[in-house]
């Protein structure tokens, strides 16, 4: 037998107890007769201690191990000299008396502990090893009680979970396709799905009308820490259902998740906020509102004093920073070199100090008096000792660029805690966004996505004001999910195709299926996928999704413990009437 117990049972209760434990040595030490050894697996670490006086062989025995040997031991749980609260099998020890060694191991090329010196391409290359690390075996729990949770909870609602094929045909989220050459189908490509969305509404036509899945979606796009090449969602579709019935249901997957999972009561509903307003008040689609910080649009209050940067801008607003008036010219030089920087891109900051003694400093004393900083302090519901931080340009990317300020400064200000969940969702989108570059219009969410009915009227008239009937959980800044009420009429999916610039004949070859399917009763439907992984993750308390994926490739889309991507044989290439143009370099 190799285990009575795991390495994180044994309490002071077993004292006394004969056990058997197996896994893996994380540290072994000599001290004088004595032996240490801190024996891991998945469940906890335990001590062992070896004894030269009392067992000389084994003692000896202990002395030959090294990190991460694999080994079995037998012997008597005794209450620890030196106890560890730390540790959940703090108060024992184990006085060993047989050791078996199952198996050696080299020198594993970074510490395997909590805090490891590794940096993150070797703990890729050998992520078997650090995956045998706590923390993300405490990642990988978690992600596995998610999934338990979301299933129990989606079943006892009525859903089915149902798998769709992996060897599909483009589903357009806006992303390129990972694509597939088919052997048997010369010259032929499947694509990877970017999300089942094409299937579950064919599922909904089919009269399954409450389906789910926890399935990988692929997406050839730029990575980024919240991004991988294949991710997961939980993907959802109802039918006969109109977007609050949505709302509610998966508003209660939260909750349940909240409570089961972090122990977290969200009492109410969670607070509706439109697109339109998400973008005045925060310049961002998924506004993190564990803190407030708002935006104060101060245009019309800074035009026509003589200062060129506003004048010629077509939008000034700022963020009121809580106490921050204090701040020294050097941090402030920081703050105008961060939103300086090209991934922010705005050109400079203008900030104003309320000072406590009433007055006010700014870096535009010049061309604005005491009483216009004093009108935009009250306006930005300043009080003395806080700070202005105002940002002017082109609107869409001023709002762009004070979100990331805002967000530096809630993060300063320590308003962003991790155990805080502030939900929200965001409605209301726009149905279409105009592409400069193509000249065309692009569906904001996917084409598949319902106008607001109200708007319906505006599609042969002034398609870019239409709203769609979507929406987005966001929790924390987070955007944890989207989706939308569908549309379900030949007609209507055809026009919108057509607004989208896709000629008859490419929408019928793309989506031939799914106009097909709408000719033979498609019931109202709606739905919502959920970044399983960005869930994860931020119930972890992690910022990136890396960790909550077992194998997760690098930022270059690589996974480099196996090697891949990698060339294929030529005679592969042959079977498949491919031939590279390139050659590889
Ligand atoms: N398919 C959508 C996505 O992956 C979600 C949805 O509309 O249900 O974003």
């Amino acid at each position: 037998m190799y285990r009575t117990h795991t390495c994180g049972e044994l309490r002071a209760e077993n004292i006394g107890n004969s056990v058997t434990l197996s896994g893996w040595v994380q540290k072994a030490r000599v001290l004088g007769g004595m032996s240490f050894v801190d024996l891991r697996d998945r469940y906890g670490i335990t001590q062992l201690v070896f004894d030269d006086s009392k067992n000389a062989d084994v003692a000896k025995q202990a002395q030959e191990l090294g990190r991460e040997f694999v080994i079995s031991i037998t012997g008597e749980v005794i209450e620890r000299q030196s106890k560890n609260s730390k540790m959940s099998t703090g108060d024992i020890e184990i006085v060993v008396d047989k050791l078996t060694i199952l198996n050696k191991s080299e020198i594993p090329p970074f510490t395997i502990e909590d805090n490891t010196d590794g940096g993150d391409e070797l703990r890729m290359k050998y992520r078997y090893l650090d995956l045998r690390r706590a923390p993300l075996q405490k990642a990988l729990e978690l992600r596995h009680k998610m999934g338990i949770e979301v299933r129990t909870f989606l079943h006892n609602q009525g859903f089915y979970e149902i798998e769709t094929p992996y060897l599909i045909k483009s589903t357009p989220e806006g992303a390129r396709d990972f694509v597939v050459p088919s052997r048997m189908n010369s010259n032929q490509f499947y694509a990877l799905p970017q999300s089942p969305q094409t299937f579950k509404q064919l599922l909904m036509i089919a009269g399954y009308d409450k389906y789910f899945q926890i399935v990988k979606c692929f997406r050839d796009e730029d990575l980024r820490a919240d991004r991988q090449p294949e991710f997961t969602q939980i993907d959802c579709e109802m039918a006969f259902v109109e977007r609050d019935d949505i709302l509610n249901m998966f508003e209660n997957l939260a909750k349940h998740l909240f409570k089961s999972i972090k122990g977290f009561s969200y009492d109410g509903d969670f607070p509706k906020m439109a697109y339109s307003q998400a973008i005045e008040q925060y310049g961002n689609d998924k506004p993190d509102t564990r803190f407030g910080m708002l935006f104060n649009d101060i245009t019309e209050m800074v035009h026509g004093k003589g200062f060129v940067v506003f004048d010629s801008a077509e939008y000034v607003a700022g963020i009121c920073a809580e106490g921050l008036a204090s701040y020294s010219r050097k941090e402030l030089d920081k703050l105008i070199d961060f939103v300086k920087k090209p991934q922010i891109g705005a050109k400079g900051l203008v900030y104003v100090k309320v000072n406590e003694d009433g007055t006010f400093k700014s870096s535009v004393d010049k061309f604005f008096d005491a009483n216009e900083q004093k009108a935009w302090a009250e306006k930005m519901g300043a009080k003395p000792g806080d700070l202005l931080l105002i940002l002017a340009g082109n609107k869409r990317q001023t709002q762009s660029a004070l979100s990331e300020l805002r967000l530096e400064m809630g993060s300063r200000l320590g308003l962003m805690d991790k155990n805080t969940y502030s939900p929200l969702w965001v409605v209301d989108f726009p149905l279409l966004e105009w592409d400069e570059k193509s000249g065309r219009f692009h569906a904001m969410h996917h084409p598949f996505t319902s106008p607001k009915p109200e708007d319906l009227q505006l599609f042969d008239t002034d398609p870019g004001k239409m709203n769609a009937n979507a929406y987005d959980l966001v929790i924390n800044g987070v955007e944890i999910g989207g989706g939308s009420i569908r549309i379900h009429d030949k007609d209507l999916q055809a026009k919108m195709f057509k607004a989208l610039g896709f000629s008859k004949e490419e929408a019928e070859e793309q989506f031939g299926f799914l106009m097909n399917a709408f000719k033979y009763g498609a019931p109202p439907h709606g739905g919502v996928a959920f970044g399983f992984d960005r869930w994860v993750s931020l119930f972890a308390g992690f910022d990136s999704i890396r960790d909550t994926i077992a194998f997760p490739k690098n930022n270059s889309g690589r996974d480099v413990m196996i090697d891949s991507p990698s060339n294929i044989a030529p005679e592969q290439l042959n079977e498949l009437n491919l031939s590279l143009t390139k050659p590889t370099e």
